[in-house]
């Protein structure tokens, strides 16, 4: 028979050092490159910052949207 008395005290988590990344966000590439996803029927424009349109019946109607988004 083992004996299994060793308890572990684990430290309080106050001192554990924290992983932490250089960058907790990760940058989008410089600029707006967009492009059209397809959904189903739909389409709509996405874009590397992480937008994307609404979801258009047509692919010129996504690409319009995109065009608007990347337009100032
Ligand atoms: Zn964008």
């Amino acid at each position: 028979m083992e004996p299994h008395t060793e308890a572990r005290l684990a430290p309080p988590l106050d001192s554990l050092p924290l992983p932490r990344p250089p960058h907790a966000q990760p940058e989008p590439p410089a600029g707006h490159t967009t492009s059209t996803a397809d959904r189903g029927s739909f389409c709509l424009a996405v874009c590397t910052c992480g937008w994307n349109g609404p979801a258009r019946r047509s692919r010129d109607l996504a690409r319009r949207d995109a065009a608007r988004h990347t337009q100032p």
